[in-house]
């Protein structure tokens, strides 16, 4: 028997199953065990490795969850909602941490793996990395900090494809100014200005995306007073850095009690 935790990747094959599996493999705190995608899928018993384009490493690809989960201490989920709502049930059943990174789940969803979290440590954060969760904590304080004389935006880039705005990880931002300052954000955010908008209203946050080429993700929040403005930044230029932190939330997890954590309690932030 080895101390060193066996991880599960869960949507092997995609951006983020295919990193997360380079950087476990990378590890040597951690063991690569299984790897998990979904049933049809053209890389269901393939070794993963060969399936990656690169030599075996001796996991071959599965379809079965519970098989695969039943060997590991950890899972790292970085799918789809539905996906992840199922593997939830599943790693609390098999007794391993769920490291969940699937982003756009609803509030239903959420509140959906409560039960999982009774008896499995759950780690979710939409974004992995250390910098943008120590951007997050540097937003709560400066917002607390300044009075409503700093107007505060929160403007965001990202690559073409992205679907979605503004950000996950720009509402994160928005939230933790909105904290800082003790306001409700849903009061306060402008997503966006186009057209005979008005002069900007005092105390609100406002959102702005920026979309193109392969941007992996760049987050300012500005605050702008008269005379002087502070813009804290986080600038991502790869997709390793939500890697790690989900490694390292699954070396985190190990005799934790069950329970429901984030990055922030990873970090110690
Ligand atoms: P992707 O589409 O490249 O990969 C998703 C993978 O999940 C695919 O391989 C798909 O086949 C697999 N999958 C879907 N349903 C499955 C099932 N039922 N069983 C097994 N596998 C299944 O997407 P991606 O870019 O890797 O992102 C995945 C998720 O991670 C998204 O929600 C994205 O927003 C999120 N994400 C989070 C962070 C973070 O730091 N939290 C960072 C990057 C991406």
């Amino acid at each position: 028997m080895t101390h060193i935790p066996g991880i599960v990747v869960t949507g092997a094959s995609g951006r983020m199953g295919q990193m997360l599996i380079k950087t476990i493999t990378d590890s040597d705190q951690a063991r690569l065990v299984g790897a998990v995608e979904r049933t049809g899928h053209d890389w269901i018993g393939q070794d993963v490795g060969t399936a990656m384009g690169g030599q075996p490493l001796g996991v071959t690809v599965t379809d079965d969850p519970l098989e695969a989960f039943a060997q590991a201490q950890a899972v790292i989920d970085f799918t789809a909602p539905e996906a992840t709502l199922e593997f939830a049930a599943l790693a609390a059943q098999a007794r391993c941490v769920h490291v969940i990174g699937t982003t756009g789940m609803s509030d239903e969803q959420i509140a959906a793996l409560e039960p999982a979290a009774r008896h499995a440590v759950i780690v979710r954060a939409g974004n992995m990395s250390l910098g943008v969760n120590l951007l997050v904590q540097l937003t709560k304080k400066v917002a607390a900090a300044l009075d409503e004389d700093f107007d505060i935006e929160v403007i965001e880039a990202h690559h073409h494809h992205k679907v979605d705005a503004p950000s996950g990880t720009a509402l994160m931002l928005g939230e933790a100014a909105a904290e800082g300052r003790g306001v409700n954000l849903a009061e306060v955010a402008d997503r966006g200005r186009d057209g005979i908008t008005g002069a900007r209203q005092r105390g609100h946050i406002g959102f702005h995306a920026i979309r193109g080429g392969d941007i992996v993700g760049e987050h300012d929040v500005l605050f702008a007073a008269p005379g002087e403005r502070i813009v804290l930044r986080h600038v991502a230029t790869d997709r390793a850095i939500f890697a790690r932190g989900a490694l390292k939330a699954a070396l985190w997890g190990q005799g934790k009690a069950p329970g429901q954590y984030d990055m922030v309690d990873v970090l110690g932030l």
